[in-house]
């Protein structure tokens, strides 16, 4: 009987121990990929990259013999389905850690298993699987630096060949057509601007991470917050869909550090942020919906989609980091990281709006969409999260250009208005941006949307009344 690799966030050959074992069991294996309620969800973007990803896998699947096969429905009953038409006997997964794949992924353990099927869970997408990382009191860690120093030293499990050919069954279950799904039907914005700019596949992800290791790492740590510059992995994108196993970034940093690479270790810093924000979201899920500090909970943000946050979307505020960055967001579905606390800034504290709006715009535009770091990152800059930069602490988007783009690199890259020549990408955002956002006033600089002293004031008047209050 064959077995069934249930396919989710690891699309990916090499280092992945749920088809590890699947293969390994001798049986022939059946790749599946369910488009459930759980991914109908998903923001339109990260449901385009996914659509993306699943497309190039197939191929790379199809080249070692095999074949996905595509189903859309509830998780359960499609694997009843095909438990049915095939007779398979055992279910591989690698697992999730949000509270919804959780509590949908242990329902199906208990009602398979209740039929008589196997079901395994396997790690792969994290370093450590959270609940092996426990304080000395025996709870969970709130703050990052004590996370970091109890993990640092861990073994990390060894990486895991592809399997090679995988074993086909005797016939293949039937599949739906991917073009079916219509997986980009969501982007109100050109999704073939978005799509040039994305980096797909396993294969772009190792030459990324070699590429990087090789050329940029040694000055990660001095470079890593200039927006202009390629100074980072950009991997984010391909951990999101599970392309890439952090173990392959951890051995590899972990032996440039070995080489004497003084910015190895920093990078492997930033992974274990990742680990850090999973473990906030498995330890305490409210992370992904309301402030993690209760006290923050009652905080005066506004709601609203008022004119002002909307030109923050459409990067429109007159503040050229805060611009450049949601265009570069809007065009390439990425975001670099420092330009990402900038606008979480501005949002949060310049036009007093709640992070959740923010979180959740992220949550629709990215490509590299992740539950737990967009979270930890919004809290982080709103001042709400458990280990966060204080509220009082307000980034001030034209000093943070003047210190991290100096030359206007970044601003004119993503910024068309006043340049006689703009270059493809700062056009590409005029392609990429819905009709609906009517851009027509076309290439004159925004009018600032609010005053960065009146901003600044009106949040910290906010902080205060609310800390008296207490
Ligand atoms: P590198 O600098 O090369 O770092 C390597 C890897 O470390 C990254 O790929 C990422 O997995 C991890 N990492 C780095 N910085 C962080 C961080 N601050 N928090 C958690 N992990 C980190 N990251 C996402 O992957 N998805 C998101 O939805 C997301 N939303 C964010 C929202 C806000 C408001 C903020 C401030 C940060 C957010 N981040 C998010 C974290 C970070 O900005 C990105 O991971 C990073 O910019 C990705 O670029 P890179 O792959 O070149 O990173």
């Amino acid at each position: 009987a064959p077995v069934i690799w249930w396919i989710r966030r690891d699309l990916r050959l090499c280092d992945n121990p749920a088809l590890t074992a699947a293969a390994e069991s001798g049986a022939p294996v059946l790749p599946v990929y369910i488009l459930d309620e759980q991914d109908e969800a998903l923001g339109a973007a990260p449901k385009f990259r996914l659509g993306l990803g699943l497309e190039h896998f197939g191929q790379e699947l199809a080249k070692a013999g095999s074949r996905l096969i595509l189903r859309r429905g509830k998780a359960l009953e499609v694997l009843q389905d095909l438990i049915e038409e095939t007779g398979a006997g055992a279910v591989h997964w690698s697992r999730l850690y949000d509270p919804q794949a959780i509590a949908r992924d242990s329902a199906i353990k208990q009602q398979l298993k209740e039929q008589g099927v196997e079901v395994i869970s396997h790690g792969g997408r994290l370093l450590f699987e959270p609940w092996t990382v426990e304080t000395k009191a025996g709870g969970m860690y709130k703050v990052y630096t004590p996370f970091w120093k109890a993990v640092r030293g861990r073994n990390v499990d060894s990486l895991l060949a592809a399997p090679g050919k995988l074993a086909a069954p005797d016939s293949w279950p039937a599949s739906d057509g991917l073009a079916d799904w219509h997986m980009g039907a969501a982007m109100r914005r050109g999704a073939d601007v978005v799509a040039r700019y994305c980096r797909v596949g396993e294969a772009a992800a190792q030459a990324r991470l070699e590429d990087f290791l090789e050329d940029s790492v040694d000055a990660y740590k001095a470079r890593r917050d200039y927006p202009a510059e390629d100074a980072t992995s950009g991997l984010s994108e391909n951990l999101a869909w599970g392309e890439i196993s952090p173990h392959r970034m951890w051995h590899q940093g972990s032996a440039a550090m070995e080489r004497g690479s003084q910015g190895a270790e920093h990078f492997l810093k930033e992974i274990v942020w990742r680990e850090f924000a999973y473990h906030l979201m498995y330890n305490s899920p409210h992370i992904l919906t309301e402030s993690w500090r209760e006290e923050w909970q009652d905080f005066p943000w506004s709601k609203k989609i008022t004119p002002q946050v909307q030109a923050w979307q459409r990067g429109q505020t007159g503040y050229g980091f805060v611009d450049a960055a949601m265009r570069e967001l809007y065009v390439t579905g990425k975001m670099h990281n420092r330009a990402r606390m900038i606008v979480a800034s501005f949002l949060t504290k310049h036009l007093m709006t709640h992070w959740k709006i923010g979180m959740d715009w992220f949550a629709d535009t990215l490509v590299d969409w992740d539950p737990a770091s967009n979270a930890l990152g919004w809290q982080w800059v709103a001042g709400s999260g458990p280990d966060a930069a204080p509220f009082f602490r307000v980034f001030n988007p034209s000093g943070q250009l003047e210190k991290f783009d100096p030359e206007g690199a970044y601003t004119g890259r993503w910024i068309a208005e006043g340049q006689d020549t703009p270059p493809q990408t700062a056009l590409d955002f005029f392609d990429a941006a819905p009709l609906s956002w009517d851009l027509s006033a076309g290439m004159a600089p925004a009018e600032p949307v609010v005053s960065l002293q009146a901003g600044r004031d009106r949040a910290l008047t906010a902080y205060r009344e609310a800390r008296e209050e207490r």
